[in-house]
C-alpha cells in the first residue's frame, strides 16, 4: 500500500523548518510522496492577506528543486477562497485508492482539530502527523482523530519571523534555502 504525505500551509515563505519536517516525515513513515499544498487563504489566518500565490509557488519550486519525492499541488490556489482541508483530502481519497494518507500539522494545531470543518469525516479519512514546535508541549490527540508525533527536535523557524526579519533588514540566509533568499531579494518580497 502506498503512503502519501499531505503538507498544507501558507508557505509565505517556505523555510528550512518546513523542509526539515518534510525529510523527517519521509524517513520516519517511509512515504512514497509528499505533497506541499499551499492554501489560497488559511482559515486560521483570516486577518492576513497572503502574498500572491504565484510568488509563494515560485519560492516553493525553488525550495523543492531536485527533490523528486516532493510535489507541489496548487488545487487550493485554483479553488480560491478559504482553503478547507476536508475539500483537499476528499480529492486525494477519491483519486488514490488503496493508499494511506498522512496529514502533517504543527503541534500548535492539534488542540483545535475538532473545530476543523467536517472534523469527523476528516478523522476518518486520514492519520495526522504532528510536528513538534518550540514551546509546544505534547497535546493529547482529541477523539476521534488518529495521529502520531514525528520524532526529532523542534526548529524555531516560522514564516512570520522571516517576514519580520526582511522588513527589518535582517539576514534570512540561515533560515531559507539560498535560492529562496535570493528570489525574495530579487522580487522585493516582504519589504
Ligand atoms: P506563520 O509564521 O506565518 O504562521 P508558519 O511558519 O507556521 O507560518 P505555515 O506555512 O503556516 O508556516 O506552516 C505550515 C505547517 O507547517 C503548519 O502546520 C505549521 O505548524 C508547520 N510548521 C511551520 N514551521 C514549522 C517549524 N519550524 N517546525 C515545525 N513545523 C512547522
Amino acid at each position: 500500500m502506498q503512503r502519501l504525505g499531505l503538507f498544507g500551509g501558507s508557505f509565505d515563505p517556505v523555510h528550512l523548518g518546513h523542509l526539515l519536517v518534510a525529510q523527517a516525515a519521509r524517513e520516519e513513515l517511509a512515504l512514497t510522496r509528499l505533497y506541499f499544498i499551499p492554501a489560497a487563504q488559511s482559515p486560521f489566518k483570516p486577518e492576513r492577506t497572503p502574498t500572491p500565490a504565484q510568488e509563494r509557488l515560485r519560492l516553493l519550486r525553488l525550495a523543492l528543486a531536485g527533490k523528486d519525492w516532493c510535489e507541489i499541488d496548487d488545487q487550493e490556489i485554483k479553488r480560491g477562497g478559504i482553503s478547507y482541508t476536508i475539500d483537499t483530502v476528499r480529492d486525494y481519497a477519491a483519486r488514490f485508492g488503496n493508499t494511506q494518507l498522512f496529514y502533517l500539522i504543527g503541534a500548535d494545531h492539534v488542540a483545535q482539530l475538532p473545530k476543523w470543518r467536517e472534523a469527523g469525516e476528516l478523522a476518518h479519512l486520514l492519520e495526522f502527523l504532528v510536528i513538534p514546535r518550540p514551546g509546544q508541549h505534547d497535546v493529547p490527540f482529541p477523539v476521534p482523530f488518529r495521529g502520531r508525533a514525528l520524532a526529532g527536535f523542534p526548529l524555531g523557524v516560522s514564516s512570520s519571523q522571516i517576514r519580520a526579519r526582511v522588513k527589518a533588514g535582517l539576514a534570512i540566509d540561515h533560515l531559507v534555502p539560498a535560492a529562496v533568499a535570493e528570489a525574495i531579494r530579487n522580487n522585493r518580497l516582504y519589504l
